[in-house]
């Protein structure tokens, strides 16, 4: 850890609360826990471990692989798999028991016949696209389904679901459209519960509760409700170490292009994290480090490796010490503005490099 030149710390205490949050403003039914992407960059291993240790019992991931890779952290509970059902992975799903997520008529045909096959009904969920068109069911799909219901025969149906376009919004017309098309589509489906809300859904009210709320970012602090106060705790620490100092006269320039020059005599602070760990090259000129509490603005071009920060009347910030970068002093959703992206996008791009120490393992 020592030798890390930038260091995460991820809080499974504080995702816990986060999940116990959610939970208690979904009194519909439980909250999965969205671990793909390796939970959103923080590590799906250990986030799906201490959430199950806590009670969570349903988990999903886009992937198979990231599937049967927390299958033994999260013995007998549900793991969904968004991304569906690809032709040749039966016997894996059912070997490591595994919930498919069908997305088509396609997909439900291949796992009825693999339910028939293994001579036992198999644990599924069906997506119905209500306004995304990505995946899951379009109107015609549905309507074959209801029109025949055999088509599920062998299907241990667990959940249908779909997923909201715009639930961060909560002025957006379009909540209230996907809702009712999803309850029509329940109504035409054999009865089987329902799974409606993404972190941001389950603060749209409950008119937007269902049997299972399916929650990724909230859980790893990210606002779900931007416009207005973040009510998720905040469950990572990232710091970079200062690697050295110079004074820079007025004049003298930084980093590639020489985007910024210094106006006046500068302590410039050369930090060891560069776009390649996820600290984004668009964050040039635009985000803030802290020192000790006081930020330090970023000066001149995000490189590969590296970042320069004026640490100018900051006398404490000498080779060794550390530039918090998110924290307390800025948090996940701040570092996503000052990108021009969303918080998913900054979690998700973190680096492989760091140091990574977990807190409530
Ligand atoms: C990623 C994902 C979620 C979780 O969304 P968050 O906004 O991160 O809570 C839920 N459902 C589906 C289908 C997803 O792809």
């Amino acid at each position: 850890m020592g030798e890390a030149g930038a260091e995460l710390t991820i809080d499974l205490d504080a995702i816990t609360a986060n999940w116990r949050l959610l939970s208690a403003k979904h009194p519909s039914g439980p909250v999965a826990a969205v671990v793909k992407a390796n939970g959103y960059g923080l590590g799906a291993l250990p986030i799906a471990t201490r959430l199950f240790r806590e009670g969570c019992r349903h988990f999903f991931v886009a992937h198979l692989g990231e599937a049967t890779a927390i299958r033994s952290s999260v013995p007998g509970a549900m793991i969904g798999v968004l991304n569906g059902l690809q032709p040749g992975a039966e016997p894996a799903y059912i070997a490591a028991d595994l919930t498919p997520v069908l997305n088509g008529v396609g997909e439900v045909a291949r796992w009825r016949e693999a339910s028939r096959d293994a001579g036992r009904s198999l644990p599924a969920v069906l997506h119905v696209d209500t306004g995304m068109s990505r995946l899951g069911l379009d109107a015609d799909g549905v309507g074959a389904l209801a029109a025949d219901p055999g088509l599920l025969d062998g299907l241990a149906l667990r959940y249908v679901m779909t997923h909201l376009s715009s639930a961060e919004c909560p002025a957006d017309p379009g909540n209230e459209r996907q809702r009712r098309i999803f309850a029509r589509a329940c109504a035409a489906l054999p009865p089987a519960p329902r799974s409606l809300a993404n972190s941001s859904g389950i603060f749209l009210g409950p008119d937007y509760g269902s049997d299972l709320a399916r929650a990724g970012a909230a859980l790893y602090g990210v606002n779900p409700t931007p416009g207005a106060a973040n009510p998720m705790r905040p469950v990572l620490h990232l710091r970079a170490r200062i690697l050295q100092v110079r004074h820079l006269l007025a004049g003298d320039s930084v980093g590639y292009n020489a985007t910024w020059t210094a106006g006046c005599p500068s302590r410039i602070a050369t930090a060891s994290i560069g776009y390649a760990d996820g600290w984004m090259r668009s964050l040039s000129g635009r985000a803030v480090a802290h020192f000790d509490g006081r930020p330090v603005p970023l000066v001149g071009r995000v490189s590969m490796d590296l970042s320069t920060f004026d640490v100018t009347g900051c006398p404490g910030a000498e080779p060794g010490a550390w530039l918090e970068l998110i924290g307390p002093g800025q948090s996940v959703d701040a570092v996503a503005d000052a990108a021009g992206t969303n918080g998913y996008e900054i979690l998700t791009s973190l680096g492989q490099r760091f140091g990574r120490t977990y807190l409530g393992t």
